[in-house]
């Protein structure tokens, strides 16, 4: 799959992680993750801190699928708000996800602490503004939600967004202090040298798996080269191509938009450089970097990557536009475009564990717009369950809601 095109950002920011290490001969080990972004590189993480052993293989270099496309906003808040999922799920379950995506923000900063790892990550502020009227009606229902579960949220009106952040908004809108940002290439890239170094970890690199099959003594893997890979377990990181190991069809491919800017004076940057976004759908939304801004949005309902590309040049412009009707006195021009693929599901939640009926074929794949908070809580809740802990987390994401 064609995961993305044009100029990613981040490929030109950061030095490749130029690993070659094809698989050559047949293998046994404890527990195979397939996948090298964020997802496989937070679940390497995650086991090996236990006494679990694990290898990694992935049919391209380290981190360069999604996770090098990704425009990597943290927020606890969830495409579909707390609202309307609870009445999708339940309010209990609902309200288990939020809290759940609000602790993995700070989980993802204790990781790159611990390993002292520097990928851009920072804490700042997140705005969610009503894009209409309809908007407005929705900001209020989830205001009085969160507010009763006690998620951090305050309001704001449309003259304090005006003022304070030089924003035109149709109205008001909720604001947050708990969300971050990070460089998740990085991320990805950095934590897989630290555990080749501190833990001798092995990761295969092109080395494409064809086939996975749970046997009663374990799992069975084949690669495109035909090598035979024998493991107890199975954990498919593989993000938006991890069709191929579902027995039926979970998530919606889709296409998505980015851009970014040319430096920017910092005195004409809007304060606290908080993140951005809008209660429409497709939503756009807007972070920083650096003294650069990124827009993204524009999303498409198909994935079909010829179609995507040809609509670059005319989302870009779309996205520019929105842009200055949004803050008008913020100088934008893009420097760098591209376009990727994504996926969301029916009730914004990822899914995680394994599907019903199996045992050792473990999914961790967090579609939607909170994909890399979706990563952590999963590299947390699979690696719990191998160890034979409970993690009361694994119903809310699980496949039981679809099976
Ligand atoms: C433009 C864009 C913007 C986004 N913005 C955000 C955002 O702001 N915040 C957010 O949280 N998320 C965002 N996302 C989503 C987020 O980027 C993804 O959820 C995340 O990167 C997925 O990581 P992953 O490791 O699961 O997948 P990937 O990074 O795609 O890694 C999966 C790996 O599996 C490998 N693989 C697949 N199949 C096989 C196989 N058969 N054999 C071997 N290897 C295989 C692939 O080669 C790939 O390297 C965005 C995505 C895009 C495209």
């Amino acid at each position: 799959m064609d995961l993305h095109s044009g100029l990613p950002y981040w490929i030109i920011k950061n030095p490749l992680f130029d690993y070659y290490n094809p698989l050559k001969k047949d293998l046994e080990t404890d527990i195979v993750i397939i996948g090298s972004g964020i997802t496989g590189a937070l679940m390497a993480h995650e086991l090996c801190r236990t006494e679990l052993e694990c290898c990694v293989v992935d049919k391209r270099s380290i981190a360069t699928g999604s996770s090098a496309a990704s425009t990597a906003l943290l927020q606890y808040e969830i495409d579909v708000p707390l609202c309307r999922m609870a009445e999708q799920i339940g309010e209990k379950n609902a309200v288990t996800a939020y809290r759940s995506c609000l602790q993995s923000i700070s989980d993802i900063e204790a990781v790159l602490k611990e390993t002292d790892i520097d990928a851009d990550f920072e804490r700042l502020p997140s705005i969610f503004y009503a894009s209409d009227e309809k908007g407005v009606k929705l900001i209020e229902r989830e205001y009085e939600i969160r507010k009763r579960y006690e998620l951090p949220v305050e309001l704001l009106n449309k003259g304090e967004l005006h003022k304070r952040y030089k924003m035109r908004t149709y109205a008001g809108a909720l604001l947050n202090r708990q969300s971050a940002q990070l460089d998740a290439y990085k991320a990805a890239t950095q934590l897989f040298r630290y555990h080749i170094k501190k833990d001798h970890l092995q990761i295969f690199t092109y080395t494409k798996i064809s086939s996975c099959e749970e046997t009663p003594q374990g799992c069975r893997l084949k690669t495109k080269d035909d090598r035979t890979i024998r493991c107890k377990y199975v954990i498919v990181a593989a993000g938006f191509e991890a069709g191929q190991f579902l027995p039926e069809k979970v998530m919606k491919l889709t296409s998505t938009y980015a851009l970014i800017s040319h430096p920017i004076d910092n005195k004409d940057l809007w304060p606290e450089h908080s993140l951005i976004w809008e209660t429409a759908e497709p939503y756009i939304y807007v972070r920083t970097s650096g003294n650069r801004i990124i827009i993204g949005g524009e999303d498409e309902d198909f994935n079909n990557p010829e179609a995507r590309d040809e609509l670059l040049r005319e989302k870009t412009e779309k996205l520019e536009k929105k842009f200055h009707t949004l803050l008008p006195s913020v100088p934008f021009k893009a420097e760098m475009i591209w376009c990727g693929t994504f996926s969301t599901t029916k009730d914004g939640l990822p899914f995680i564990g394994t599907w019903p009926g199996t045992e050792r074929i473990f999914f961790d794949l967090g579609y939607g717009g909170n994909g890399i908070t979706f990563s952590m809580i999963g590299a947390q809740i699979i690696s719990n369950l191998l160890q034979g802990k409970e993690d009361e987390r694994k119903d809310v994401f699980g496949f039981g809601r679809i099976c």
